[in-house]
């Protein structure tokens, strides 16, 4: 069956691509003059390159 589709990684490819339709690059959401982990809610100091609580980061 050499000529069987890979459907599962057709479908991942899928997702992917919907996905990177849907979602914009993901930041920092602002509180204040602060920077707020959007995953978790934790404040941070605006030189803060990613989340010291759950280890978020922006992409
Ligand atoms: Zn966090």
């Amino acid at each position: 069956m050499a000529s069987a589709p890979q459907s599962g990684d057709d479908v991942f490819d899928q997702f992917l691509a919907d996905r990177g339709h849907e979602t914009e690059p993901v930041g920092w959401d602002r509180s204040y003059n602060k920077l707020q982990c959007p995953d978790c809610m934790a404040l941070h100091d605006e030189a803060a390159d990613d989340c010291g609580v759950c280890g978020w980061a922006p992409n």
